[in-house]
């Protein structure tokens, strides 16, 4: 788990489906663009 990473930096990995990945360059995590530029809120799918 990483806190406090806002993922200022980002390289791209991979297209697929024209969905971009990128990859944080401060954290290591691995996330789909779209991601980045909506504020991620905590996944509250509950069923
Ligand atoms: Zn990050």
């Amino acid at each position: 788990m990483t806190s406090g990473c806002t993922h200022p930096r980002t390289e791209f990995i991979y297209r697929e489906d024209g969905v971009d990945y990128v990859r944080c360059l401060g954290c290591g995590q691995v996330f789909e663009a779209e991601d980045l530029e909506t504020v991620p809120v905590a996944e509250d799918d509950g069923e």
